[in-house]
């Protein structure tokens, strides 16, 4: 039995994170798969109950656990509290506490939904690319850091360093995910100008040499930028570091113009993964059921096929959500002006996806 821990926080989290509990549990039963759930607070939902927004024994679940759920922290109850304390130190904590090092985000297309993106429909339909981002260290964590006074006037200070081990690391992650996607592999870098780059052009080169059948290229991260708006589609798999990542990651993302779409994964050494949906918590539309699921379903895709080693059962579901916006169903977020098909709530959206799965040969 594996078992998920699920994290619906505050907002629109505990009506997302439903649904893709209901989706995980639909395809589970078609593949044999034996998942066992178990929920626990994080965020204001925790501060309320607990006093704190990540309780110790909620971390111990999770780190007894195959893979981790979540849906949203934050809201504007909690605004006005100290940071040490605020929902958001529950997420943080979460992550560092499992060494989740490495996040991955996928920005791809539905080909019913191209229409949302500010780019035109042909430079968008079909993109289907990975930002894999380092998430525990580069210049936002690096020593020494702070602001100064040096020689009469204020000098802020970040640090940018890595490791050897932990560029290997990242490196590695990227190329498995290639080995199973387009196998290509782009670095992105700014070693013309950085030492730290340099070393992870070294690095990433030796670790190329252990997958033969994916394709390596370096690309630097000003004319990245560019070419991810100008031709996204040359994109498989792209590995960065923490502060290029933060960036390139977003830019990535609103290329495809949904952001109830975007699914993303957090993975660590420990083999605990964290899975969530890009947005946060909506609490302009929490409780009324509008919320759009399918970032949170496609969360659940990415644990089928990173936590459970189920990648036929993950193609299933994003099959299904593929069919389910193909018919002209969508949630509010989702409705453009030349729409002609229905508008669903969460929970509509879940089943519709649900019975997509069920009917699926
Ligand atoms: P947000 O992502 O919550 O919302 C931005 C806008 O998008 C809102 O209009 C919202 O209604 C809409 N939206 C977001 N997700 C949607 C969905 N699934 N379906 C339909 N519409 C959706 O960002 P925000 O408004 O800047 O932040 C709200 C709260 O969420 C804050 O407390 C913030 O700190 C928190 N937050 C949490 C996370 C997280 O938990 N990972 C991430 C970002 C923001």
């Amino acid at each position: 039995m594996d078992r998920i821990i699920v994290l619906p926080g505050d907002g629109i989290g505990p009506e997302v994170t439903r649904e893709a509990r209901r989706v995980l549990e639909a395809v589970a039963a078609r593949h044999g798969l034996k998942l066992g759930f178990e929920e626990a607070l994080i965020g204001g939902a925790s501060i309320e109950a607990t006093g704190t927004p990540l309780a110790d024994d909620v971390v111990a679940l999770c780190r007894e656990s195959r893979a981790v759920l979540l849906g949203a922290v934050g809201g504007p109850q909690w605004d006005e509290m100290p940071v040490e304390t605020r929902p958001e130190k529950g997420l943080l904590r979460i992550r560092k506490d499992l060494g989740l090092f490495a996040n991955l985000r996928p920005a791809s297309v539905f080909s019913a939904l191209v229409g949302a993106s500010s780019l035109r429909p042909e430079v968008v339909d079909g993109i289907d690319l990975l930002v894999v981002r380092e998430l525990t260290g580069g210049l936002y964590f690096g020593e020494p850091r702070g602001i100064a006074l040096v020689e009469g006037e204020r000098e802020g200070r970040n640090t940018m360093v890595y490791t050897e081990h932990e560029i290997a690391r990242i490196a590695r992650v990227a190329f498995e995910s290639a080995a199973r996607r387009r196998r290509h592999v782009t670095h992105v870098h700014k070693a013309n100008v950085l030492e730290v780059s340099q070393l992870w052009m070294q690095v990433v080169e030796e670790v190329a040499r252990d997958y033969a059948d994916v394709e390596l290229s370096h690309q630097l991260v000003d004319s990245c930028a560019m070419l991810l708006v100008r031709e996204p589609k040359r994109f498989d798999v792209m590995v960065t570091s923490n502060l290029f990542g933060d960036i390139l990651s977003d830019e990535a993302a609103m290329i495809t113009g949904s952001l109830g779409m975007l699914p993303s994964a957090s993975l660590g050494e420990g083999g605990i993964g964290l899975y969530e949906p890009v947005h946060g918590s909506a609490p302009d539309i929490a409780g009324q059921d509008l919320a759009n699921p399918l970032a949170a379903i496609l969360s659940a895709a990415m644990l089928l096929e990173h936590s459970l080693d189920a990648a036929p059962a993950a193609t299933e579901v994003r099959e299904a959500v593929s069919r389910v916006l193909a018919a002209g169903h969508r949630t509010g977020d989702l409705v453009l002006d030349d729409h002609e098909g229905d508008t669903l709530g969460c929970r509509a959206m879940g089943d519709l996806v649900i019975e997509q799965l069920e009917s699926a040969p």
